[in-house]
Order: C-alpha cells, then sequence, then structure tokens
C-alpha cells in the first residue's frame, strides 16, 4: 500500500486501521508514510473507506511481494490452492475433508496473528525442525509451494523475508511421533520472535473418544478444545468409519465435491 502524499491531509484516521501498525506520522508534516517492510498489503486500511481524500493507493505487486497479499488479503485468492486468506481448509475440516483418517493426527502451526505477522523466515525456522521428525507438509495448502524442499521445510530464498499476517503450516502425522513433535514447537518458540498456535485433530471414535486428546495430554500439552460446525458444506467426502477412502458411487463422489 502507498499513500499519494498530495492527497493526504495528515488526518491520522488510517493509522488505527493499521493490522501491524506500520502507518505512521511523518514529522513536521500534515502527512502519514507506510514503512513498505512492514506492511503485509491486507489492505483493511483502504477497504476501510476511512480515507476521505483517496489518499491511500493499492500499486500492483509483483511477486514475492505479492505473496503478501495472498496470505494477508481475503480478496486476493492463492493461486496455488484457489482459496482465500491463509487459502488452506485446515485440519479443523477434516470431519468434512477427510485429510487425516483414522489412526492419524492432523497438525497445524498457525504462525502470525494481526498486530503481529509472521516473517516466511520464521515459518522455516518452525517447518524444518517439523521435518526432520520425518512429518508430511500438506499439499492443499498455499505453504506447500513456498518450500524449495517440502522434505526439508526449506523456504524459497526470495521469499523468505516477505512478511504477512498469518500463515499456516500443515501437516499429517501418527500418533506416536506426536510427543516428539510437541517437545520439538517447545524449543523452537524460543528461536521464533512471533506467535504461533498449534492446532491437533483425529477423528472422534465411534464410543465418543478423541484419540489425540489423551495423546496431547499425556505429552503435556494445555488443551483448548475447538471445533468448526461444517453445517452446509455437505457431506463428508470419505467413509467416517472405514479405512479413509471417499464413500459413495463415482457420481455420487463428484455431487459431494
Ligand atoms: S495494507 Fe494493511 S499492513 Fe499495509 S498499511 Fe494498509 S492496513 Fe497496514
Ligand atoms: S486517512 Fe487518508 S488523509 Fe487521513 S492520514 Fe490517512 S491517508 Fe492521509
Amino acid at each position: 500500500m502507498q499513500v499519494v502524499a498530495e492527497r493526504c491531509t495528515g488526518c491520522l484516521k488510517c493509522v488505527d486501521y493499521c493490522s501491524v501498525g506500520a502507518i505512521s506520522k511523518v514529522s513536521g508534516k500534515r502527512l502519514v508514510e507506510i514503512e513498505e517492510d512492514e506492511c503485509v498489503e491486507c489492505g483493511v486500511c483502504k477497504r476501510s473507506g476511512v480515507c476521505l481524500t483517496d489518499a491511500l493507493f493499492q500499486p500492483e505487486l509483483a511477486y514475492p511481494r505479492r505473496i503478501r497479499a495472498e496470505f494477508s488479503d481475503p480478496s486476493v485468492p492463492h493461486p496455488s490452492t484457489g482459496g482465500g486468506g491463509r487459502g488452506t481448509e485446515e485440519c479443523k475440516t477434516n470431519d468434512v475433508t477427510g485429510r487425516y483418517p483414522r489412526g492419524h493426527i492432523g497438525m497445524a502451526c498457525e504462525m502470525g496473528r494481526p498486530g503481529v505477522g509472521a516473517r516466511l523466515y520464521q515459518l522455516e525456522t518452525v517447518a524444518m525442525a517439523l521435518a526432520k521428525l520425518g512429518v508430511e507438509f500438506e499439499k492443499q495448502n498455499p505453504v506447500y509451494y513456498l518450500y524449495e524442499d517440502p522434505k526439508t521445510g526449506k523456504v524459497k530464498e526470495e521469499v523468505k523475508n516477505e512478511k504477512v499476517l498469518s500463515a499456516i503450516i500443515e501437516f499429517g502425522t501418527t500418533p506416536d511421533k506426536v510427543p516428539a513433535i510437541l517437545e520439538t514447537l517447545r524449543q523452537v518458540q524460543k528461536e521464533v520472535k512471533t506467535v504461533f498456535s498449534v492446532d491437533m485433530c483425529s477423528l472422534i471414535e465411534p464410543d465418543g473418544s478423541i484419540p489425540v486428546e489423551q495423546i496431547a495430554r499425556e505429552a503435556g500439552a494445555n488443551l483448548r478444545p475447538n471445533g468448526k460446525s461444517n453445517i452446509g458444506l455437505g457431506r463428508p467426502r470419505f467413509n467416517f468409519f472405514g479405512s479413509g477412502e471417499e464413500s459413495g458411487s463415482p457420481g455420487e463422489k463428484e455431487e459431494q465435491r
């Protein structure tokens, strides 16, 4: 985002709308400036309509800066997944997508938050630590296409310094690996100078128990049970009580999509 100096009256109304505090007053002038390296291109300041003189201008963004808008502005879709926002359905919608079948655990690290944001080199630090444990990064997630090598979690050199509001490292694993993953995340959080939260999901067993709950408690995690009600998203695309394969005839499967 840029400020057209000739139109800016220095009213400062846009300052409080910036999601990362990148707008500030120019000393001694009735004018604001945007710190280019901090701006995540979320578009909130402009979309809010708070600027009555139309002094906020969104130029066309080239790669790699465009990545900021793809992850931070919900109106800009990710070319890799077609989704907006963080571009993934996340493991939280597993009851419909069935990404993580019975016996598997879906996990995610939500890097950054509005007000803080995250640099992609910070995401890389977490992803590389996880990759050493043999996790499989989710392909239906735009972060997957930022990796130079999804096996190592290394991020492409040219995107490392890009800043986004939030991006989700998402991966599948097996129950036996969860304690080591949580311990690794406890260690790596000391190196990463931004916030991240950790999601874990598993299918509910027919008796109502939640496998990941017990595993996480035994590993010393403080749980905050959370859920998404997927009313209206349609029937599950897989067999809840089977092997995790999609349910229905080929025609039905197509309808379910
Ligand atoms: S686009 Fe977003 S980050 Fe950039 S100045 Fe506007 S509100 Fe702040
Ligand atoms: S709202 Fe518009 S006129 Fe007021 S400080 Fe921001 S850019 Fe300048």
